[in-house]
């Protein structure tokens, strides 16, 4: 469904020389399958899925979404950040109505889609609240709702859980897997970065890692477990440990 082929990517550091964040990054996210990208700290992970996002351009290579050229932000492909990246002043149905707006989505049209996302994602009832009247979790909530609200075929998620803890990022993963899994989201495949092997393994179909200097997909762990469902993640954990 996204394709990337020979994609690189430098930026220009302070004393104006040329750093090289990717280089040659070769990818393919399929329909159907979930797909987690470890890797260190400044491996570009990030710069990845900006690329995917239309955030930021490659400067070299091809990014393709279904066959076609990306060449800034798609309609079918939304992110997830870390931080969440909500508007302090908006409120979370605000926060969530603006990738809709950014997409040309009438008024009344958009209303009735962020309220699907929102209660899509549990947060029935808060529309009106402010983000600093919410907890991390329900944040973090507000931004997934954001990223669903345009429907996306592709969800990139950047490290969504780290911010949280422990308990509540396992929460608000096992959640968005129960989506998944039911069919109540639009989205047909997922991109997961992280720093946890574990919620790698727990989440995706494959893993891939990411090695650093200049960021480039080196090796894709063999996992053969199905991923689990409810009740049979302990034996999971037994494995990776
Ligand atoms: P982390 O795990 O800490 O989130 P990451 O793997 O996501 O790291 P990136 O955020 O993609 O890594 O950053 C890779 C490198 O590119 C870093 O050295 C970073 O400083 C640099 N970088 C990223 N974005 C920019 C930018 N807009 N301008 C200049 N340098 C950048
Ligand atoms: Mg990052």
């Amino acid at each position: 469904i996204v394709e990337l082929t020979g994609v690189g990517k430098s930026f220009r550091s302070a004393d104006g020389a040329a750093r090289s964040v990717l280089e040659d990054v070769d990818f393919r996210l399929a329909e159907g399958e979930i797909v987690a990208l470890l890797g260190q700290s400044g491996s570009g992970k990030s710069t990845m899925l900006r690329v995917l996002a239309g955030l930021v351009t490659a400067d070299a290579g091809s990014v393709r979404y279904r066959g076609q050229p990306l060449y800034g932000p798609a309609r079918g492909i939304a992110m997830v950040f870390q931080s969440f990246a909500l508007f302090p002043w908006l409120t979370v149905q605000q926060n969530v109505e603006l990738g809709l707006e950014a997409r040309g989505v009438a008024r009344s049209e958009r209303a009735r889609r962020a309220a699907s996302a929102i209660d899509l994602i549990g947060l029935a009832g808060f529309e009106g609240a402010l983000p600093r009247e919410l907890s991390g979790g329900m944040r973090q909530r507000v931004g997934i709702a954001r990223a669903l609200v345009v429907e996306p075929e592709v969800l990139l998620m950047d490290e969504a859980f780290s911010a949280l803890d422990v308990l509540t990022g396992e929460r608000l993963r096992d959640d968005i897997l129960q989506l998944w899994d039911g069919g109540a989201m639009p989205t047909k495949a997922m991109l997961v970065v992280s720093h946890n092997i574990e919620e790698a393994v727990l989440m995706a179909d494959r893993v891939l890692i990411f090695s650093s200097n200049p960021g480039r997909v080196r090796a894709e762990l063999p996992i053969t477990l199905p991923r689990p469902r409810d009740g049979d993640s302990l034996e999971v954990r037994a494995l990776i440990d």
